[in-house]
């Protein structure tokens, strides 16, 4: 196991001074997995003005020193050293009302949520383990540290968080945690809409997200109610061997791990339940249901309060998830202008999983896709014009040619653009200005 110098000098210059100090939480949970940890926690018996004066000489930034959190950078490693705690009363259900500061790290170890994120690492002796955590490593088990109703009642998240760990060690959730998880699930609604986003992006992102949404489809509906008219709806269709969101939770776990993709994929569908149709041959139909999903996740967007950035860049995937890309030169060009390639490339990955969450006889259309990858890579790879800036005539090549000022300008671009990318005039300065001439 690699633990970095950081992280060892720390510990060194913490036991120098007389104070324990080991790695802690999530750290020693990928240690013991055989992950490389991405951040280091420390906790230590110092006090955060011990600490202060251990690390003098060191970069520090004082994170959360009431709650006893010194963050120290050595290198470019920051490490996030916390004093041994015991949380006080949580009157909100989201914070103690006081922390109080201990030398025993036990007590600091029962304070944190699940028995895998309550051991520390102790470098000489290896893993200090009082709550049997390596055990439900080794199984793969999310169990909480002591009673589970109290843990979730002093603060909610640690709900999520136990999905959401569930979904990306791919682990079972142990029978009296889940117990608790279901029964205090709308204290959930005390929580921060922020803190919440982040631990559901991650959770979006597991390995058996489709499991876990599944198994826990009720606190999912908490968050999310719009989505509960698609549990156990029959679509009816040949294309589909699911319900809506049975499919809905396949395509998430088929489409890259990566959060905008995630979103738009649990979000694609939502509004299927308010347009089925049932046509004169029994065969259901949702039509425009593209729309209204983007319209439904627009305002649950705005609830988990995603950025305006990422939000726009999810409800146009949901708007154009099904949009075609005929394999025609010309259309393709169309999109690239549209869209431009990472979209274009995001939609293809939407279509994929979506396709793989259907009926069987449909994969075709992955060769397809690959297919219409392949050419607009090919279309990028030669630069071919999908752009105003990529054409051969500008805004002042038309005002000399007599085009009059003003939006006309910008209509003949467009226009010259779209018969560019039908093959209808090459991409020329002496062409395109005959054309311009031709249309006068
Ligand atoms: P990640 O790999 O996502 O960083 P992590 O387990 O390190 O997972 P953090 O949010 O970084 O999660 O928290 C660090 C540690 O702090 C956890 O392992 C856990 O011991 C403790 N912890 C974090 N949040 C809570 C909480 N809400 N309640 C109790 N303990 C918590
Ligand atoms: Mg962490």
């Amino acid at each position: 196991m690699r633990i970095p110098e950081a992280v060892l000098d720390a510990v060194a210059q913490l036991n120098a001074a007389g104070f324990e100090a080991y790695p802690v939480g999530g750290c020693v949970r990928d240690l013991l997995s055989g992950k490389q940890p991405h951040d280091w926690d420390l906790t230590t018996s110092a006090t955060p003005d011990e600490m202060l004066a251990v690390f003098q000489n060191d970069r520090t930034v004082p994170t959360g020193l009431k709650h006893g959190t010194l963050t120290v950078i050595k290198g470019d490693v920051p490490l996030e050293i916390t004093t041994y705690r015991v949380d006080g009363n949580y009157a909100d259900g989201r914070h103690p009302d006081e922390v109080t500061f201990t030398r025993s790290l036990t007590d600091d170890l029962a304070r944190r949520d699940f028995t895998v994120n309550a051991m520390a690492w102790d470098i000489k002796n290896g893993v200090v383990d009082p709550f049997f955590g390596q055990e439900d490593l080794k199984k793969g088990i999310i169990r909480c540290v002591g009673d589970a109703d109290t843990r979730f009642t002093e603060d909610a998240l640690r709900i999520l968080r136990g999905l959401r760990f569930a979904s990306v060690l791919g682990f079972e959730i142990e029978a009296k945690t889940a117990t608790a998880m279901r029964r205090q699930k709308e204290r959930l609604g005390l929580v921060s809409a922020e803190r919440i986003t982040e631990e559901m992006t991650k959770l979006l992102c597991g390995k058996a997200v489709d499991t876990v949404l599944d198994d826990y489809r009720d606190i999912l509906a908490f968050f999310i109610p719009e989505i509960s008219p698609t549990f156990d709806l029959q679509q009816q269709n040949p294309h589909h061997i699911h319900d809506v969101f049975t499919h809905t939770l396949k395509a998430v776990a088929a489409v890259k791990a990566e959060p905008e993709l995630r979103w738009a994929m649990l979000l694609h569908d939502i509004g299927k339940a308010k347009c089925f149709t049932v046509d004169e041959d029994g065969i259901g139909h949702f039509y425009g249901h593209a729309s209204i999903s983007e319209k439904m996740a627009k305002d649950i967007l705005a609830r988990f309060r995603l950025s305006s950035k990422q939000s726009e860049r999810i409800l146009r995937l949901i708007k154009y998830h099904d949009l075609p890309f005929p394999n025609e030169r010309p259309m393709l060009l169309k999109r690239l202008h549209k869209f431009g390639e990472e979209i274009c490339l995001q939609l293809l990955e939407m279509q994929d999983a979506d396709c793989t969450a259907q009926a069987p006889e449909y994969r075709y259309r992955l060769e397809e896709n690959q297919r219409i990858r392949d050419e607009l890579q090919r279309l990028c790879d030669e630069q071919a014009c999908f752009s105003l800036k990529d054409l051969a005539v500008s805004g002042d090549d038309l005002l000399a040619a007599g085009v009059p000022a003003g939006r006309t300008i910008g209509k003949t671009l467009e226009r010259l653009l779209t018969a560019v990318m039908d093959g209808r005039v090459e991409n020329t300065r002496e062409a395109l200005l005959q054309l311009v001439r031709k249309e006068k």
